[in-house]
């Protein structure tokens, strides 16, 4: 009786395990079936003879699409090289792309069907995209040989318009292992745009302007004092002359680094940490879902000098394209700017109806009393300095910035900014690395960049799309 008692507890147990593990595998199996299909190790099973759903931009233009159970591309190099890192390139090099994130919208798993449904079921959905590939194409050529990213959106809308990534390749003739570890491709599988951090030089004078309007009263008002050389504790600070007696807009506008430096030192490494952190510094970042690169600013062990570097974009600051695009975004919207995106729908053939899936985390980065100052001062900075004239006449806010990143090295040029009239509300970010000034490198493709975005306003190309 006992041994029989005994065999029965040990075959129960038995029992429940297996029925535990099949619970457990079909747990599995639904939660995670895409993601194993998808995995790289599967990769053999979605890259087969398989359809799958197009890609379009925000005109129509085909990007991607599966014809007789091949992948093709845009039928132009130029606009296949521009789009590589929005677009994917079918393999699981680019993860960031959208042929990466949205395969199984665009390649139809099902669990119970897996791959390869029959075409009624119309499973194989398609993508539509908020970015112009002519206008990206164009933007990505200009950069020549330069490496770097531009970024350009709909600061009302959130609809990114351009989103381009250098260096990039054609996907119709993937460098080989050879070419790719040719300092030409270094890094050809990032997007930058939102995957790398850079760091900021003067760009960043934006926000050592923001926590000087929230924190210094009547700082506008105050007369600062450049003598271009500034020894701070034996180490030195200097600018690029000397400005003499400054005021705040001035200082933006002529890039003064002393007036910058001596700010971050009067308010002092926790104020500035707490104001930089409450703009979006150090704090994840994502983009359509996916969390991406965070820009960082970090003053702990810095010396008094290096508080000063901190305050004009130097030091240990980082900052990524897309954040930056987000800043200008909010200082054009009284100081909340609205989340970019890029997919505008996904959609099935048959459906024809689009679903919008953008995601709207609009979030407070400046005050609103501190967004319209800043808005002006780059509206001052943009009229006196750089000109109208730059952008063809349209009237924008900006900022320029050279990154100093090692002795043998061109710095970095940035410009940032946003058009001042709510008709044409675009918010641009370019970075090319190793450009030298910001003016000179980052400015004419910027500028080029919002005339061919302010002639598609003006036509009316992307409207009731
Ligand atoms: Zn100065």
């Amino acid at each position: 009786m006992k041994n029989t008692r005994y065999r029965s507890i040990i075959i129960y147990i038995v029992v429940c395990f297996f029925f535990a593990g099949i619970g457990f595998f079909l747990f599995e199996f639904i939660t995670n079936s895409r993601q194993w299909a998808f995995s790289p190790v599967n990769r053999h099973l979605s890259e087969g003879n398989m359809s799958g759903g197009k890609i379009l931009d925000t005109n129509n233009i085909i990007l991607a699409q599966t014809l007789d159970g091949k992948r093709i591309y845009n039928e132009k190099e130029d606009i296949r090289k521009a789009m590589l890192h929005a677009v994917g390139d079918g393999s699981v090099l680019i993860p960031t792309s959208v042929q990466s994130r949205y395969n199984s919208e665009l390649f139809g798993y099902n669990p119970v069907i897996g791959f390869g449904a029959p075409h009624v079921f119309d499973i194989n959905q398609n993508i539509k995209l908020t970015l112009d590939s002519e206008i990206c194409a164009r933007v990505s050529k200009n950069f020549k040989d330069k490496k770097g990213a531009a970024l350009a959106y709909n600061y009302l809308t959130g609809e990114v318009l351009c989103m381009v990534s250098l260096p990039t390749y054609d996907v119709n003739s993937r460098p080989t292992l050879d070419e790719n570890i040719k300092d030409k491709y270094e890094g050809m599988y990032i997007n930058r745009a939102i995957s790398s951090s850079f760091t900021p030089g003067s760009i960043f004078k934006i926000f050592t302007t923001a926590a000087a309007l929230d924190l210094i009263p009547d700082v506008e008002k105050r007369t600062f004092e450049c003598k271009k050389v500034k020894i701070i504790d034996g180490e030195k600070v200097a600018c690029m002359s000397s400005h003499g007696k400054i005021n705040l807009k001035d200082a933006m506008s002529k890039s003064c680094d002393i007036v910058f430096s001596d700010i971050a030192i009067e308010l002092g490494k926790e104020k500035m940490k707490s104001k930089m952190e409450e703009y979006g510094l150090n704090a994840p970042e994502y983009f359509d879902g996916m969390q991406v690169i965070s820009s960082s600013y970090d003053v702990n062990d810095a010396s008094k000098a290096e508080l000063g570097w901190s305050g004009i974009g130097q030091s240990k600051d980082k900052v990524s394209p897309l954040y930056m695009l987000k800043v200008m975004g909010a200082i054009a919207n009284k100081g909340i700017h609205v989340e970019p995106f890029i997919v505008k729908s996904v959609f099935t053939d048959s459906s024809g109806e689009y679903h919008n899936n953008s995601k709207n985390l609009s979030k407070r980065m400046f005050s609103e009393t501190t967004a319209e100052s800043l808005k002006e001062i780059m509206r001052y900075t943009m009229k006196n300095q750089y000109k109208d004239s730059m952008f063809g006449g349209i009237q924008m806010c900006a900022k320029t910035g050279t990154a100093e990143v090692g002795e043998d090295k061109l710095p970095h040029g940035w410009m940032v900014g946003f058009s001042y009239d709510k008709t044409f509300p675009v918010a641009f970010s370019v970075i090319v690395e190793n450009g030298d000034f910001g003016i000179k490198s980052a400015g004419p493709i910027a500028a080029d960049m919002i005339k061919e975005f302010h002639s598609a306003f003006k036509a009316g190309k992307y409207e009731k799309k």
